[in-house]
């Protein structure tokens, strides 16, 4: 697919650790930390989020909210609540394609020219690793194909096995 190549991007690591324009969050509803990469971000960003957070009133499932980083190298956070898995037939697909598009306009409207996503809804929340990356990488390719911010888009994997599962995602769109 055009135009995806060079604006989409896989990562293994820590998101935690990247100094670009706003990293995203895989929160829950309350906004006020929790486990995995929820809870990483709240650690590294300091109490301070918290702060910010309490003031958001929560946020929906498949909708997101941006604070500043505070101590984290990234400037903003965008915290979007993925869905929790519970077989596929309760709009599952359709909310996380909704926290990618959610997530993305935010950033555009933040001016942020670099933004990275972990695998959101993919661990406490068990949606389907694979499946998970494939709306991940098609959601993301057709709102950058439609806009020219976020200018680069990253795919941030906790690990190997789940790097690989998006490079087969953004494998298959290349492929039409
Ligand atoms: P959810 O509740 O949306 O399932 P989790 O935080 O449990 O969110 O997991 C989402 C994904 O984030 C998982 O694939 C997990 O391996 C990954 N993850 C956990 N910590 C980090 C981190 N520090 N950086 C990047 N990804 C992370």
């Amino acid at each position: 697919m055009d135009g995806i190549g060079d604006r989409v991007r896989i990562h293994t690591g820590d998101i935690t650790r990247l100094a670009i324009d706003a990293i995203v969050n895989a929160a829950n509803s309350s906004l006020l930390g929790g486990g995995g990469v929820d809870g990483a971000i709240h650690r590294a960003a300091g109490p301070e989020l918290e702060f910010e957070c309490r003031m958001l009133n929560g946020c929906r499932t498949g909708d997101a909210k941006l604070t500043k980083g505070y101590r984290l190298p990234a400037r903003y956070i965008i915290h979007t609540v993925g869905p929790v898995w519970q077989g596929g037939r309760k709009g599952e697909a359709e909310l996380l394609a909704s926290c990618y598009r959610r997530s993305l306009e935010l950033a555009a409207a933040n001016d942020c020219r670099t933004v990275a996503f972990p695998a959101i809804s993919t661990g406490i929340y068990h949606y389907p690793k694979d499946e998970a990356a494939g709306i991940a990488a098609r959601t993301v390719s057709t709102f950058i194909e439609q806009k020219t911010m976020p200018e680069t888009v990253i795919f941030c994997c906790f690990d190997d096995q789940m790097a690989e599962l998006y490079r087969q995602a953004v494998a298959a769109l290349r492929k039409g």
